[in-house]
């Protein structure tokens, strides 16, 4: 093993968990045994909860201002350490040190935000009739969790951890059984900064623990991030305990291409957006519906995706069990019909043998009701549907359950406006692969891609994590003068 046994962060310390169940943590890269991971009790839960509701008393009466402070010695920290983090997403999930990077500097822009957060929830006043003011207040929920998937184990954290906690929360990440190292280290960094012990807390662990999450008495708010089918569960089941819930689920994005799309630029983003992080985004380009004649783009994107070597320039899936799935799409689509262009199936990485590596793959002549065109794949494979019409791939677009991402590519800016229309998706892009909103813009899908209320980042992310106090006030002009003077 690489790293000691992992233990659960609770109070300010590593802790051991009380289970003696635990699951070995692999590298995707190389089959290397990284550490092993507890699965927690609801006993471990009890008392990181108890604890973390001990110190919302004095976080949650620090005044904003000051808990940002915290925030910003943070992101320092976060720069400082950008390659030693990235080394840790790299190992435990796979994807190259680039996108490792990439992640990192992400949960510094994330950072940033939660810094600027004083500015944004300045509460309003206003004098309603003579003498009488109303006025709003943010106030912290309580003691929170965060639930959150493989793909990003650094940056989906990030995507509550500052927002939250800089609101005055405390909060317990659940982090995915199979990436649970990096949370480790964001605990310390975060201690580092000078939040106070109890105010972040980690209780690893997988299904148990998620339910545990949802069913905590004094657990006021969940998020959620992950496949659409847990996601239901947890919504359904958090909200049914009577909390708050924003669960993030699976996802189906579609690239439309027109014709008049720049063949070079619009070939290479859609290579990226497919393979990139081995395609296991939620805004990653899983289908795409090529409307006319762009046989001329498709072949530049097949030769783009040849660009992408595994092991060098993109990095394996998750494991074992993910490779298999994602060639079991492929191998229904090509014996249902379709045309493989570009075959990633039974690739093998020198010296990586143990990795769960699979190539790039294109394939073409995708029809709408084929599981490869309906169903998230989560690999490193993109599905080309044709069509003659722009309203025909917004009806292959709007039918798909999930609502994330879409994107178009044209230089027509008729037609960008009656995508972005009419497309049922909560993120568009044009002639972006990977339409994500840069903060201060707030992250978010619709339809299956998301349950709940308001996005997870950005200011949305306020109204979330905090409740509104409204106030009605009337002085008397006339009293207290004596004694005051
Ligand atoms: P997952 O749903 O399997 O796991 C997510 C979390 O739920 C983990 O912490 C896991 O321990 C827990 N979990 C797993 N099965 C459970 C069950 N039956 N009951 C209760 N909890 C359970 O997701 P994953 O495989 O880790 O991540 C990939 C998925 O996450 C993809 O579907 C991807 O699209 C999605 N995702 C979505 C977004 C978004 O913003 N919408 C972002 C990142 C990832």
């Amino acid at each position: 093993m690489l790293y000691p046994p992992i233990k659960n962060f609770i109070g300010g310390q590593f802790v051991s968990s009380e289970s003696s169940r635990t699951l070995e943590v692999v590298s995707p890269i190389d089959g290397q045994s990284l550490s092993t991971v507890p699965l927690s009790t609801a006993n471990d839960l009890n008392n990181a909860v108890s604890i973390a509701n001990a110190a919302f008393a004095g976080w949650s009466k620090t005044p904003i201002k000051e808990r940002v402070q915290v925030f910003f010695r943070y992101k320092f920290l976060l720069e400082k350490h950008v390659k030693e983090l990235a080394q840790l997403v790299h190992e435990e999930n796979g994807k190259t040190m680039n996108e490792a990077i990439a992640e990192i500097e992400k949960c510094i822009e994330l950072t940033e935000f939660a810094c600027s957060l004083p500015q944004l929830v300045t509460g309003e006043v206003l004098e309603v009739s003579r003498g009488v003011e109303c006025r709003t207040e943010h106030v912290p929920l309580g003691v929170v969790a965060s639930i959150v998937p493989f793909n990003f184990p650094s940056m989906v954290p990030n995507w509550t951890i500052p927002n939250a906690i800089a609101l005055g929360n405390c909060m317990i990440l659940k982090p995915s059984e199979k990436v649970p190292l990096s949370a480790g280290r964001i605990a310390e960094l975060l201690k580092e900064a000078g939040l106070p012990d109890g105010v972040f807390n980690i209780v690893h662990g997988d299904v148990e623990m998620v339910e545990a999450i949802c069913d905590h008495p004094d657990i006021e708010a969940v998020s959620f991030v992950g496949s659409t089918k847990v996601a239901k569960i947890v919504y359904q089941r958090a909200t049914h305990n009577y909390k708050r819930c924003l669960a993030l689920g699976g996802a189906k994005n579609h690239l439309m291409v027109m014709p008049d799309a720049i063949p070079g630029m619009t070939a290479q983003n859609v290579a990226a957006s497919m393979s990139g992080c081995a395609g296991q985004r939620c805004m990653a380009a899983s289908a795409m519906v090529a409307v006319g004649e762009v046989d001329h783009i498709i072949q530049k994107i097949v030769e783009e995706a040849r660009k992408i070597i595994p092991g060098e320039n993109l990095g394996p899936v998750i494991n074992k069990e993910s490779k298999e799935r994602i060639e079991k799409y492929i191998t229904e689509a090509e014996q249902q019909g379709a045309k493989i262009l570009l075959d990633g199936r039974g690739t093998t990485v020198y010296g990586k043998e143990a990795g769960t590596y699979i190539g790039p793959t294109v394939i073409d002549h995708v029809k709408p009701d084929m599981s490869v065109a309906t169903e998230e794949i989560f690999g490193p494979v993109i599905s080309i549907m044709r069509t003659k019409t722009v309203d025909e791939a917004l009806v292959i677009e709007n039918a798909n359950p999930y609502g994330n991402a879409a994107s178009v590519f044209t230089q027509n800016g008729g037609v960008a406006r009656y995508i972005i229309d009419r497309a049922s998706a909560g993120m568009i892009g044009v002639n972006v692969g990977v339409p994500v909103p840069r903060e201060p813009f707030s992250f978010g899908g619709w339809n299956e891609s998301k349950f709940g209320v308001g996005d997870i980042t950005g200011k949305s992310s306020i109204e979330f994590w905090t409740k509104l106090k409204k106030s009605t006030i009337k002085w008397n002009p006339e009293a207290g003068v004596n004694w005051m003077s």
